[in-house]
């Protein structure tokens, strides 16, 4: 019979329903609550994503700590997707909400400096190499600034991405190849503009694309994260990185390096841990410990430049800052966590876990004989429902087997261990333990097991 991801279609299909009925069985309450949340929030959610999740309902959560997250049918689950990052270090870790508590007491919002902004500014430069940095509050509004601030300083109007790529709701870089053509996604709601005017898309891992594009002189930045890791993860092949930091130099381009999720990797991220020489910098997501916050940054030559074009500029808005961004919260945060929180001791805890769980995850995978293997960047591990490590974006995109991947997280999920929804993406905090880990693997295991008969 017809097989996805080399498992037997009809067998997924019982497979799935069953362990939907035990979900909706197991979590009456949640039903309930989100019965009541469809009447004001729009399609029934506060932020539209949430309807992506493959469960039949969301769980509503009670309450979070460490890498633990309880619902309001009161299951404690372990949390592997910690908000897709967000908390990638564990909810509230002590530092942060400690500063959260006393920051509470003197303001949450001045569009001032507070005395911590030095201090936030320094660790900022101490783990991930000396930039001029500004904050933002979210990866989304960090990389169109950055973006804004790449064009301005080149004069060119293309930023260079990779096919597949994420990095946030930038109108400016949702393009896409097609048949070898740049073009505006195809999910885009509501954008009227032709998008390949702004952007061009290259196949990851493609330097001859690359230098291709590059050498119509038309772009002013290859924005780019270290892996990809917004479709299934994709891992530069041995001299990627020293290839575009070259092109980029040759052909008067800047390199922006998003390091939202491979912040991951170790102290100073991936950008840190093997050495890139990014032009301009953008991490968001986890750096302040969950509180909404994003920094990027960018050279001393890139900031002389940006000086010139800004004094140039006629007076008037200039497209960058956000009224809450910068706010006193933020560096009270950004203070705890660069310090107490994001230290080489918990990378080392962090890598510990994740490597352990990357080796049981493959072995449960080659015990069932699936066709799948399994990648990591550090703390983020993904199960790959293809057998070989994948190339680009286009690789990626076709190793996704949705009703494959909905029906192993919602199993899951029945099994006490969250995974993250979009990618089979889990990720290990410093405080994940090792139990919960274990148990991840002997669920996902079992899972193997009722799906490779
Ligand atoms: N950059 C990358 C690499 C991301 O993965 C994301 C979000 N997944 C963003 C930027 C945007 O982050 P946010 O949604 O917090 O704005």
């Amino acid at each position: 019979s017809a097989t996805i991801a080399g498992v037997r279609a009809d067998l997924l299909e019982r497979f799935a329903a069953r362990e939907a009925e035990r979900f909706a069985e197991a979590n009456p309450k949640s039903a309930a609550a989100m019965g009541g949340m469809a009447r004001d929030w729009l399609a029934g959610v506060p932020m539209h994503w949430m309807s992506d999740w493959p469960m039949p309902h969301l769980a509503v959560i009670e309450r979070a700590s460490g890498a633990v997250i309880r619902d309001i049918d009161g299951h404690e689950i372990d949390d592997f997707c910690l908000g897709d990052t967000g908390s990638m270090f564990g909810h509230s870790p002590a530092p942060v909400a400690r500063a959260i508590r006393d920051q509470a007491r003197r303001g949450l919002t001045y569009m001032l400096p507070s005395d911590a902004a030095a201090e936030a500014g320094r660790l900022l430069s101490e783990r991930f190499g000396r930039m001029r940095w500004q904050i933002a509050t979210t990866a989304t509004d960090a990389n169109r600034f950055a973006i804004r601030v790449a064009r301005a300083v080149t004069g060119r109007p293309k930023i260079l991405v990779f096919s597949g790529c994420y990095h946030g709701t930038v109108d400016d870089v949702m393009v896409e190849l097609v048949n070898g053509r740049t073009q505006t996604r195809a999910g885009l709601l509501g954008q009227v503009a032709d998008l390949a005017q702004g952007a061009v898309a290259c196949e990851f891992n493609d330097l001859a694309g690359v230098e291709a594009a590059l050498a119509a002189g038309d772009v002013a930045a290859i924005l780019t994260e270290p892996v990809m890791t917004n479709s299934c993860m994709v891992l530069p092949a041995p001299g990627f990185h020293d290839g575009l930091r070259r092109l980029a130099s040759q052909y008067g381009a800047l390199l922006m390096i998003d390091e939202t999720h491979t912040i991951s990797s170790g102290l100073g991220g991936y950008t840190g841990v093997h050495g890139l020489k990014p032009d301009m910098f953008v991490v968001g997501k986890c750096v302040a410990g969950g509180m909404p916050t994003a920094a990027w940054g960018m050279t001393e030559a890139v900031a002389q430049r940006y000086a010139g074009a800004n004094a140039a500029r006629p007076p008037g808005h200039s497209g960058m800052g956000t009224t809450l961004s910068a706010n006193p919260m933020q560096f009270a945060c950004l203070v705890a966590n660069l310090s107490g929180v994001m230290t080489p001791a918990a990378y080392a805890k962090m890598e510990k876990g994740a490597a352990r769980l990357a080796v049981g995850l493959a072995r449960a995978i080659a015990r069932a004989g699936a066709p799948w293997h399994v990648a990591r960047v550090g703390a983020r591990v993904e199960f790959i429902c293809a057998p070989e490590p994948l190339r680009n974006g286009t690789e990626a995109g076709m190793a996704h087997h949705p009703r494959v991947e909905a029906a192993v997280h919602v199993a899951l999920l029945n099994r006490g261990s969250l995974i993250a929804p979009f990618h089979n993406m889990m990720l290990v905090s410093p405080v994940t333990r090792r139990a919960q880990i274990d148990r991840l693997v002997a669920n996902f295991t079992g899972v193997l097991a009722d799906l490779f008969p």
